[in-house]
Parts: C-alpha cells; sequence; structure tokens
C-alpha cells in the first residue's frame, strides 16, 4: 500500500467508526481521514459530533464526514441505517470498527438493577456488534475489507462482572468471527487497551475529574509509568486496517502500557 497522506494511504477506503463522537473512536475517525478514507462517525452527542466533522474536515482538505445520531442500547434500526447510509452515501465499506462500548457504574452482583445493567451493557458491546459485524459482510467482502473490535483488557482480569464479561464475550466473537470470515477475505481482530484517557469515567458513572485522578493515580500500577492516549489506540487501529496486518486476523491486541504484565489492579 503506497502512502500519499502520511503512513498509509486510505485514499479510496470508506470507514464506520461507532462511538466516534469522543475519545478513542474519534481519534481513530480523524486518524483515518487524515491517511484519506473517507468516514462514518456516530454516537448520541450530536455537539461532539459536530466538533469531530469539522477536525476530520481540517485533515482531509475538507472531506465531509458523514454524521448519524442514535442511541445504540434504545434504537434497533441503528445499525441497519449506519452500514446502508454509510453505503448509499460513500458506494462501499472497506472498515468498520466496533468501538461504541461502555459500562455501568456498578456491575457487582449485589447491584439492585444487575440484569437491567446486564441488558444494557451486552446490547452495547455485544449485541451490536454481532449486529453490525453481520449486515457488514456482504460489503467488506466486495472490498476484501476489515473489522477492528475495541475491547478491554478487563476481558482477561477479573474487574466488573457486566463490562468484563460483555468484553471477553467479544474477543470471542473476534475470533469465530474471523475464521468464519477469513474464507470470504476478511480480517477480523481485536484492540484491548488498558486506561486510556477519554470520556469513559462517564460510563461508570464517575465525573470526568475523578476519572481523570484514578487515571493519574493508575500510572504507576503500569509497567511503561504511562496512561494511554486515544491516539495510540487509532495508531495501532490503522496499522491493522491497512494492507501492512494482511497476516494478522483473530488476533486480541493488547495496548496497555504493559499493565497486564505488571499490576492489573482496577479500583475506582
Ligand atoms: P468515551 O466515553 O470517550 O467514548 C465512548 C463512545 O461511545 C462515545 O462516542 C459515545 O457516544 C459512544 N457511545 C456510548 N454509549 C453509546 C450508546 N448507547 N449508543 C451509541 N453510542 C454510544 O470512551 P472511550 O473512548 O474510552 O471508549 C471507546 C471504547 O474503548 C469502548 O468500547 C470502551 O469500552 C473501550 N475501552 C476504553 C478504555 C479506557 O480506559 N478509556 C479502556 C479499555 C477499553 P456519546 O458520547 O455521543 O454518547
Amino acid at each position: 500500500m503506497s502512502s500519499t497522506n502520511g503512513k498509509y494511504d486510505f485514499s479510496e477506503k470508506v470507514a464506520l467508526v461507532t462511538g466516534s463522537s469522543s475519545g478513542i473512536g474519534a481519534a481513530i475517525a480523524v486518524q483515518f481521514a487524515q491517511y484519506g478514507a473517507k468516514v462514518t462517525i456516530t454516537g448520541r452527542n450530536a455537539e461532539n459530533l459536530d466538533n469531530v466533522a469539522s477536525k476530520i474536515a481540517e485533515v482531509s482538505n475538507g472531506v465531509e464526514a458523514l454524521q448519524i445520531i442514535g442511541d445504540l442500547t434504545i434504537d434497533d434500526s441503528l445499525p441497519k441505517r449506519l452500514i446502508d447510509e454509510t453505503v448509499t452515501k460513500f458506494g462501499r465499506l472497506d472498515f468498520l470498527v466496533n468501538n461504541a462500548g461502555g459500562s455501568t457504574p456498578n456491575g457487582k452482583l449485589t447491584s439492585t438493577n444487575l440484569l437491567e445493567e446486564f441488558d444494557q451493557v451486552y446490547k452495547l458491546n455485544v449485541r451490536s456488534i454481532v449486529e453490525l459485524t453481520q449486515l457488514a459482510v456482504p460489503y467488506l467482502e466486495e472490498t476484501k475489507g476489515n473489522i477492528i473490535n475495541i475491547s478491554s483488557i478487563t476481558a482477561f482480569v477479573p474487574f466488573n462482572l457486566i463490562y468484563g464479561s460483555a468484553k471477553a464475550a467479544l474477543d470471542m466473537i473476534t475470533k469465530t468471527s474471523a475464521k468464519e470470515l477469513g474464507p470470504k477475505g476478511i480480517r477480523v481482530n481485536s484492540i484491548n487497551p488498558g486506561p486510556v484517557v477519554t470520556g469513559f469515567g462517564r460510563s461508570l458513572g464517575v465525573e470526568n475529574d475523578k476519572y481523570y485522578e484514578f487515571l493519574e493515580q493508575f500510572e504507576r500500577e503500569t509497567l511503561m509509568k504511562r496512561i494511554g492516549k486515544p491516539e495510540d489506540i487509532a495508531n495501532l487501529a490503522s496499522f491493522l486496517a491497512s494492507d501492512e496486518a494482511i497476516n494478522i486476523t483473530g488476533s486480541l491486541m493488547v495496548s496497555d502500557n504493559g499493565t497486564l504484565v505488571y499490576s492489573p489492579k482496577f479500583e475506582i
């Protein structure tokens, strides 16, 4: 793959990045656009989506992102709309990044509304991804495209029963869909980040300030004494999406500053 605008040339490519109104998804959408891709961005917050669309226009010489507002836990027609509108607007689909995700504040067996939380978290982190993947397959088969699922290192160590088990389920979905879709020429991989500075605290019911304080303290629990940035994850996503990663499918790629091998201590 030649490079015209940095490391990768995505100029003929079209990407759908879920949860791209902030954090990791926004960084991935902006970086893909910087490398020339046309991008669909989506989330619940219209103002944040507008801000990401402006950044995309800046890095891509005015190429407009397609913005679709919606809630994956409420709007059952959203996955189909995301795929259909992307293909209608841009004519193809090369990269599906299933990034939208999050937890709930408790996720413990003692939570009074355990099962409601369970349904909500699994709908967002698991069910919507299965549906989006199924809907994307015919288009990705045409382009020999690929899928990147954003999981978490909490899939590997006990942290939060609901969120961690949902991400563990997602990891098996990554591996089994890679196996099923490999013969169609579609690669499927996962990125499992450690703590990253984003708005993620909101989904844990923690104010941003408290979440950033936790991250600051958590720095010493990482091997590299460093907390991840959304761009770290975007760098790996761009590599995985590119033909440079032609040899990689069914992989769970940890990006955590060595947290897992050093001290997997999660308590907020
Ligand atoms: P953010 O909260 O910054 O971003 C989450 C994104 O998902 C936002 O765009 C948000 O949209 C969207 N989203 C959340 N809920 C819904 C919903 N119900 N329907 C549609 N969109 C939704 O967090 P991150 O960037 O950190 O999270 C991105 C992914 O990374 C998630 O899958 C998360 O589990 C994973 N992750 C994050 C880590 C971290 O430390 N930050 C560590 C490991 C994994 P909006 O804001 O518009 O509602």
